[in-house]
């Protein structure tokens, strides 16, 4: 197991975020030939996904503990999902002494036999923060957030507005944060509402953004012309509720406020089963797009990925139409679970935001929410906006509506004056969003950083060059000049979804966007495959990364290769020591913690198992024995063993030790002064219990302050 994974990593290089960490060794790809079915994954039943859950809920203490975090870290199991051979990825939230960390997910990827490969940190390591009392008073924050909202104007904070100590991680060093919501005008209508987060110390913003996940502050309109919708029957006649989707209700909002949808909201329901007629002058035409629309998408994620709704738990998330008045703008929101859409204004001609490809868009915000839960702003605010219009487009493939085509256009049956909202093909065409990365892409707006994914997914796609989709232009231009065909919408849909849900956290960027893809592709396709390199080319082609060496040129990227044989036990025949290369686990071991290992985090001396004693970095200890251990009679019957250590410490003052002993007897003391680049052979003489039978130990002592890491392998008495 890779416990102290964080504070290794802390003694390589100081504290890295967003980090995917790719397993080096490919295994053979998950679906093979033409199909990704599932992107990988198995179906689901609920029953199957409470228990996956609730064995996530039973592992987390014992991982906190593998992965090195502080005692005042907890784990909350968030999302399971298991490949087709069995390998489960598990994705979890931190607390911190019981608050909310922003930037603490993770997720830890077993192999089919349960074994950790890696883990994928929003932020890598342990966390600490001086205290959780705040010098800053929450009205002072309150006030801060007023005063600083920049996405709605005259913010202020209702009775509603909620405002939370939480610890923010998303920099580099943790820190107390409150979470404050203000409620002003904005693109979400009125009453939009933004999170402000205020440094509880300092009183410094930290970070901004909207709270409700747009289509984009224009507009959408609808009509998904004559289509069949599910309905229920009860009583003296019927709902719009869809009992073959989660039983996803629409309800007429009726022009509640868009911070409470809900507040004067009304069922539909009428004696026939017939709705609407195409137009708004029958409040029910709305409500039948997005029933139909939200349908279509829970098809899509059941269908191309085995997922059940937005959460993957089989229930449907309620929808409003008519929210507001003159609400240009449709949006998801994580705190009620539910989708609102607005009747669009005189800008659209009072179109409603109904159309598929927004019912796609929002309701995949929902599902970004319960998977990477990508931070909505910065750079992963882009990628959060990118992931709903690839899936919102997808859906619009999906649906296969002759009124409504699929295309890489956002939000075309918009009556919106240049004709869409984005481009997928072009992102830049639209005046405003960003064709090609630039270190400006995480201080625009989301909608618009989002053009750099949605650009690499169109030449992931489809390629470079002019194309008629949907009965509209498309054109692929890549910002550095290449040329190359795409894979196909499918492929590259299952490679962004698995990325997505199993690669990415809140705070990924675009770099390590780009390496969770490439990570995708190689699980579903093959490390060499064409789908891979295509992906890496279309990184490129939005000046993300260089592209792979091209796997079909008999030039293939190298793969790679085993770096050392196996030799767990150099010398079989003369070792007193049961399993002492730890090749077999922890057989014939006595461990006070899960010190024996085959994590990637650190290296075996020899074959893949060794033991990871300490790296906590506060005061702690730790034993590793082994029982009735035979030292020959004869000769100078000696332990040898293998020792790496690596230290925060400096100096060669013995700060954390590790000691040797036999019955109880201390035969020779290691510290951080020992620290060494590689394993460094180490000799005890054992002369002095010749012929006995004895207990040998390794005893693990840290200090309070920065850790030390004892790796030991290749054990041998003899
Ligand atoms: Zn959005």
């Amino acid at each position: 197991m890779n416990r102290k994974t964080a504070l290794a990593s802390a003694v390589a290089a100081a504290l890295t975020l967003g980090t995917v960490m790719v397993a080096s060794a490919q295994s053979p790809a998950l679906a093979s030939g033409t199909t990704a079915s599932g992107a990988g994954f198995r179906a689901t039943t609920e029953a199957g996904r409470a228990a996956d859950l609730d064995r996530a809920a039973k592992d987390a203490g014992a991982l906190a503990k593998t992965l090195g975090l502080g005692p005042d870290e907890r784990l909350v199991a968030k999302d399971v999902l298991v490949d087709n051979d069995g390998a489960r990825h598990v994705r979890y939230d931190r607390t911190y002494r019981g608050l909310p960390v922003v930037g603490g997910d993770l997720v830890v990827h077993y192999a089919k036999n349960g074994k950790t490969t890696s883990t994928t940190w929003a932020h890598e390591g342990a966390i600490k923060v001086a205290g959780v009392t705040p010098k800053l008073s929450g009205q002072d924050a309150k006030a801060t957030a007023e005063r600083s909202a920049k996405h709605v104007k005259q913010a202020r904070t209702t009775s509603l507005d909620s405002s939370q100590l939480v610890v923010w991680a998303v920099g580099k060093v943790p820190v107390l944060a409150y979470r404050s919501t203000v409620t002003g005008s904005g693109e979400a209508g009125a009453a939009s509402r933004e999170a402000v987060l205020v440094d509880a110390g300092s009183g410094a913003v930290l970070d901004q953004y909207e709270l409700e996940q747009t289509i984009g502050g224009t507009g959408n309109g609808v009509n998904v012309g004559q289509v069949s919708i599910e309905t229920s029957q009860g009583g003296s006649g019927y709902t719009l509720t869809d009992a073959l989707h989660g039983s996803t209700v629409v309800y007429d909002s009726y022009n509640s406020p868009q911070s409470n949808p809900a507040q004067n909201a009304r069922t539909f329901s009428k004696s026939s089963n017939s709705w609407g007629n195409g137009s708004t002058s029958s409040r029910e035409s709305a409500a039948v797009d997005a029933s139909y629309g939200l349908a279509k998408t829970w098809d899509f994620y059941k269908n191309t990925f085995n997922r059940s709704g937005i959460r993957n738990d089989g229930r449907g998330a309620p929808a409003y139409v008519h929210v507001d008045n003159q609400l240009l703008n449709a949006f998801y929101d994580d705190s009620c679970f539910c989708m609102s859409f607005g009747d669009g204004s005189s800008q659209n001609g009072n179109i409603p935001l109904t159309a598929l490809d927004v019912s796609g868009h929002e309701m995949s915000h929902g599902v970004t929410a319960a998977t990477a839960n990508l931070n909505y702003s910065g750079e992963s605010g882009g990628l959060n906006e990118a992931t709903s219009d690839i899936f919102g487009t997808m859906v619009e493939f999906y649906a296969g509506n002759s009124t409504d085509p699929g295309d890489y256009y956002i939000g075309e049956k918009l009556n919106m004056g240049n004709g869409y909202l984005r481009r997928m093909d072009n992102p830049a065409a639209d005046g405003s969003s960003l064709s090609c990365y630039s270190s400006r892409a995480g201080q625009v707006d989301v909608h618009y950083s989002s053009g750099i994914a949605n650009h690499f997914f169109y030449l992931t796609a489809e390629g470079t060059g002019a194309k008629t989709i949907g009965g509209l232009p498309h054109n692929g231009t890549p910002c550095n000049g290449d040329s190359f065909g795409g894979i196909g919408k499918d492929k590259a849909a299952a490679i962004w979804y698995r990325a997505l849900t199993t690669y990415m956290t809140s705070t990924t960027n675009y770099s390590s966007a780009r390496t969770a893809t490439l990570q995708a592709a190689a699980d579903l396709y093959g490390a060499n495959s064409q789908e891979r390199y295509i992906v890496s080319k279309a990184w490129a082609a939005v000046s993300i990364g260089t592209a792979l060496p091209d796997p079909g040129t008999g030039n293939p990227s190298p793969s790679p290769s085993p770096t050392s044989s196996p030799t767990g036990n150099p010398n079989p025949g003369g070792n007193a020591l049961v399993n002492g290369g730890f090749e077999q686990g922890a057989t014939g071991w006595t461990q006070s913690a899960n010190d024996i290992t085959n994590s990637t985090q650190q290296q075996a001396h020899g074959g893949s198992w060794y033991a990871w004693m300490m790296g906590y970095g506060s005061t702690a200890s730790e034993t590793l024995s082994q029982n009735n251990v035979a030292v020959p009679s004869t000769g100078s019957p000696k332990l040898t063993f293998w020792l790496k250590v690596t230290t925060q410490e400096s100096g060669s003052t013995a700060y954390d030790t590790l000691k040797v002993s036999a019955n109880g007897q201390t035969l020779a003391t290691y510290s951080n002064a020992n620290a060494s680049a590689g394993y460094v052979q180490k000799t005890v003489d054992l002369s002095a219990f010749r012929g006995q039978t004895v207990n040998l130990q390794f005893t693990g002592q840290e200090d309070a302050y920065l850790s030390t890491i004892f790796l030991i392998d290749d054990v041998n008495v003899g």
